[in-house]
């Protein structure tokens, strides 16, 4: 079920990603981002819930094209015979054009050792596939801008309403630690980076959360983690930024990846990985599926 984030504003999370519904029910809304792979079903029932049956949106909005982000978006838009938004830097990945940088799983922590089994690939969705307004407008929804906010992915883009000062962050940064096992049972509250091994240029990055922080909001709500708000926010979001500093290591760190309208152009080269080898390639990756497995069976029980 959405849960209220804010007024016109509600969170759909499953597994450890959020999708959220812009607009009031009765009202035409926007579906921001679809989830993984799998879990049209599961947004479509709560989207009945909040909206009424045979509720659909006047679009559907990808922050980004990463898998966790993008998986039900073709179903669902097929299903109710909308448009996918999305800013034109993020088009390529999202139009067949060109596969994301590749992941790099070397740089430690719980998101790098899943992201192993986790695709990096672009989709395709060019029949659906709409540019977001230049303006900075969002459609229908006359309340909410559309920033760009590049680093994490070449076109991705967060949301703010200035009325309110509602901040959608999407991946920007998270609102819980990414690298910890225990904060996705937890859902301990906190400002973190983006997703370490998906994140393609660490400088811009930081611009953009710098940015971001500088919007002083009093509602943050992000693609990963639980929504955040009350008078410290804007502070806390000033502090983690200023105390923000890009990984230590990584492939991605000392030069990032290149990518122009048509997608990626220039990569640097992969990071050495001691897992990358014979058995213990297999290892590690038997281990990391196990503990996915877990972490998807204890949010499946914390759920019901
Ligand atoms: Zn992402
Ligand atoms: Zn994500």
């Amino acid at each position: 079920m959405f849960e209220v984030v804010a007024p016109g504003l509600a969170r759909l999370g499953i597994v450890f990603v959020n999708v959220y519904a812009l607009g009031e029910p009765g009202r035409p809304w926007l579906l921001l981002d679809a989830d993984l792979a799998g879990s049209a079903g599961l947004i479509r029932r709560a989207v009945e819930g909040r909206f009424g049956e045979g509720a659909r949106p006047e679009g559907i909005l990808l922050t980004h094209g990463h898998f966790d982000h993008v998986g039900a978006a073709r179903v669902l838009a097929e299903g109710w015979d909308v448009p996918i938004f999305a800013h034109p830097l993020e088009a390529p990945y999202l139009t067949g054009r060109s596969d994301y940088p590749p992941r790099d799983p070397t740089m430690g922590g719980a998101m790098a050792h899943m992201s192993r089994l986790m695709p990096d690939h672009g989709y395709d969705f060019s029949d659906r596939v709409r540019e977001l307004p230049a303006d900075g407008g969002l459609p229908a929804l006359p309340d909410w801008r559309w920033l760009h906010t590049p680093g994490h992915t070449p076109g991705h883009v967060s949301l703010y309403r200035e009325a309110d000062g509602v901040l959608l962050a999407a991946d920007a940064f998270a609102t819980m630690n990414l690298d910890s096992w225990s904060a996705y049972l937890t859902r301990e509250r906190e400002f973190s980076g983006p997703s370490p091994p998906f994140t393609f240029d660490w400088g811009i990055a930081q611009q953009s959360i710098e940015k971001l922080a500088e919007l002083e909001p009093g509602v943050v709500a992000a693609g990963h983690g639980l929504a955040m708000s009350g008078e410290d926010v804007a502070c806390r979001l000033r502090e983690f930024t200023a105390g923000f500093t890009p990984p230590l290591r990584g492939r991605y760190v000392a030069s990032p990846s290149v990518a122009g309208e048509d997608g990626v152009e220039e990569l640097p080269p992969p990071a050495p990985d001691p897992y990358a080898r014979g058995a213990g390639a297999s290892a590690g990756a038997l281990v990391v599926g196990l503990m996915l497995l877990m972490l998807l069976a204890l949010a499946r029980r914390r759920r019901r």
